[in-house]
């Protein structure tokens, strides 16, 4: 079979970081091309400073991944789509639940691949940890998620834009895991988002949920981390504890700790190269909702500027 000829579109740290690297990795896959308005490319593959060019211009390509911030993913995805191109769209999938659902009924109809990518769902302990709680009761979930943004997101202005998420852009990560872990649907119940006094997006927020059996879940969110990282899960059951380390990498049961190779990008591009062999998509918009229920229903309070 040949080969899916793929560009990558917004050539920034996450593309170069883990997608070049899961494509070059994935011999279902051939890059055909890279777009970003403001990078030379990469030494012999055809490079275009926008998606428009490569698509008049360009070579022949079956699929692109989006890897630009969500403010501008609908134009690029739907551009794409039109013209019968398999689209991955990294997290979150858009900037707004609507738009997502009009890429994802377009995607149907035209009977084209579109994947909303959660990476984090592909993290080594997730998977172990949705299957150790398929039998259990859950009886509380608490997590901590706090790292320096000034590390992780230095300079990243559009971030901090509407649509942009601000401390939801980690935060719906630990959402993504959360409602693939559960297998009752969660909503919010309460939040407090904080907002420096100078940006548009949260820096901390604090929400509260439960899910439809009343188990409550705790969210400690918050960008202003100094020192050691937390990225944490905690799920009691009536069978005893469950934490998930490191983002979902690192798997604690009762019965004893795993720790296994991180694959969540290799992970990621074999499920879209699935998708398209089999001609389905895969649009779970569950993490985004509740990021948006948290904008929706949260109390907003305003906190010191932050300067990058
Ligand atoms: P980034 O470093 O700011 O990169 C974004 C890239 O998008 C920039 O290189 C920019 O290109 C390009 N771009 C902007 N508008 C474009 C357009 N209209 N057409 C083509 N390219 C365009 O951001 P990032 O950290 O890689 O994040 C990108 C997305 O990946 C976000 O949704 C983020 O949530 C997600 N993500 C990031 C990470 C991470 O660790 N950073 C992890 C997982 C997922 P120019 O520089 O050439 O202008």
């Amino acid at each position: 079979m040949d080969p899916i000829r793929i560009a990558v579109v917004g050539l920034g740290k996450i593309a170069r970081d883990q997608h070049l690297p899961a494509i070059a990795g994935n011999a279902t896959f051939s890059l055909a091309a890279t777009v970003s308005p403001h990078d030379a490319g990469l030494d012999g593959i055809p490079h275009f400073a926008s998606l428009d060019e490569l698509l008049e211009q360009g070579p022949a390509i079956d699929a692109v991944s989006l890897c630009t911030p969500p403010q501008v993913r609908y134009d690029l995805a739907t551009q794409a789509l039109k013209r019968g191109v398999h689209v991955f769209l990294e997290k979150p999938p858009g900037a707004t639940l609507s738009e997502v659902v009009a890429l994802r009924d377009r995607a149907d109809k035209i009977g084209v691949s579109l994947f909303a990518a959660w990476h984090s769902r592909f993290a080594a302990g997730v998977a172990p940890a949705r299957a150790w709680l398929a039998e259990r009761t859950i009886e509380k979930v608490s997590i901590v998620w706090r790292e320096d943004v000034r590390v992780w997101h230095p300079g990243q202005a559009w971030i901090w834009e509407p649509g942009g998420l601000g401390v939801f852009d980690p935060g719906i990560n630990a959402l993504s895991i959360l409602t693939h872990i559960l297998h009752r649907p969660v909503f919010l119940t309460n939040a407090t988002l904080s907002i420096p006094a100078n940006r548009a997006a949260p820096i901390a927020a604090d929400m509260h949920f439960r899910d439809t059996a009343g188990a409550e879940i705790h969210m400690d969110l918050d960008w202003r981390q100094t020192g050691p990282q937390s990225w944490d899960i905690v799920v009691e059951t009536d069978a005893g504890t469950l934490k998930l380390s490191s983002g979902g990498a690192v798997l604690a049961l009762p019965s004893g700790t795993e720790h296994n190779e991180d694959l969540e990008y290799p992970g990621l591009y074999a499920r879209f190269a699935n998708l398209i062999r089999g001609g389905r998509s895969d649009v779970d918009i569950d993490p985004l909702r509740l990021v948006a229920d948290a904008f929706l229903r949260g109390r907003r309070v305003s906190v010191e500027p932050f300067i990058d």
